[in-house]
């Protein structure tokens, strides 16, 4: 009988991890390979972070994780490779879970698997990803200043990231699918009004170029009202489409909101099943920076102790 299970191994699982091992609570934390297709989270698949604190210099995603990954490790956490199968939360706890064939029993569970970036699914735009293309404005924005660039999307998150572009770059142009945006009014004011961002309606990216140059240099634009595609230069694409929370394992046990995210009772990690608690952007669609997964991690351990404790499971 595990105390704390934690599954996701991004920053929000291994800070929940560190926290709790230093709480002794001696915890075991499943990696999973389900946030982006791999352990460790988006942060594997992003290169230089330069906006978490402590580093000056900057950090490579992986080279961070890394550093979580021993400091959590130093203070007694076991690491499990594998992908939770069967999590079973609605008898309370101890909660079930199942993986990679064996069956594990907690007294409480951190939920921390991250959620996935939309992609548009084109080659180009996977062999360019990093150099040129991303899906996290707040992230990689700065490596762009004074340059060209292009958002996808029509979403609220489509013009959060536009208008936070406009700020930092030349120009930026929004392309859109329709002639007409999904996102909230007050930010289509806000966008349409920003003298740096235009608008191509009805339309779509085909290619990213160029994938020998091995950067962004335009994309093929497809016009889906006149059928034409034309070439459009630009430095730099940012693609918001949306993110797709990893709540596969809950969906039916735990309360979501309406966008498919875990909801947490404001200001805690609390979920609606008691003994179980969320962090990282698996519970946040806002602001999905790796240090508030860290922060929500921290919260997300110290809130399970506090409960192992208050219910006499300590
Ligand atoms: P949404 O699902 O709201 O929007 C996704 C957008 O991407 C849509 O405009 C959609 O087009 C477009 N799209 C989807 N797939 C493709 C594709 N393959 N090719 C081209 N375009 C595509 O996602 P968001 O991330 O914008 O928002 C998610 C939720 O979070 C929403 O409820 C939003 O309101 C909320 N949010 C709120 C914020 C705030 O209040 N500050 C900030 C950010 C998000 P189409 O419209 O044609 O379907």
């Amino acid at each position: 009988m595990e105390n704390v299970i934690i599954i996701g191994s991004g920053p929000a699982g291994l800070t929940a991890a560190i926290y709790a091992a230093r709480a002794n609570l001696k915890p075991m934390l499943i990696e999973g390979v389900i946030a982006g297709g791999q352990t460790g989270g988006q942060l594997m698949i992003t290169t230089e972070v330069e906006n978490f604190p402590g580093f000056p210099e900057g950090i490579k995603g992986p080279e961070l994780v890394d550093l979580l990954r021993k400091q959590a490790e130093r203070f007694g956490t076991r690491f499990v490779l594998a992908d939770v199968e069967n999590l079973e939360l609605s008898k309370g706890s101890p909660f079930t879970l199942s993986a990679d064939g064996k069956t594990y029993q907690a007294k409480s569970v951190i939920l921390a698997t991250g959620a996935s970036a939309r992609w548009l699914d084109l080659p180009s735009e996977k062999e360019l990803q990093n150099r040129g293309v991303s899906a996290c404005a707040t992230c990689d924005g700065f490596f762009f200043r004074e340059q060209d660039v292009c958002v996808v999307g029509g979403g609220d998150t489509a013009l959060e990231e536009a208008l936070f572009l406009a700020g930092l770059c030349r120009s930026v142009t929004l392309i859109h699918r329709r002639e007409e945006l999904r996102a909230s009014k007050i930010m289509q004011e806000r966008a349409q009004k920003h003298p740096k961002i235009k608008f191509l309606w009805n339309s779509v990216v085909t290619e990213v170029h160029d994938v020998k140059a091995g950067t962004v240099t335009g994309l093929s634009i497809k016009n889906l009202k006149t059928g034409e595609t034309s070439l459009y230069p630009t430095q730099g694409l940012f693609v918001a489409i949306g993110h797709i929370p990893n709540t596969q394992l809950v969906r039916g046990q735990l309360t979501l909101d309406d966008n498919g995210y875990i909801k947490t009772k404001p200001g805690t990690t609390s979920t609606s099943v008691e003994g179980v608690f969320a962090a990282g952007d698996v519970q946040d669609h806002v602001y999905r920076q790796a240090i508030t997964a860290a922060g929500t991690g921290c919260m997300a351990a110290i809130e399970a102790e506090r409960w192992l404790g208050h219910h006499g499971h300590l």
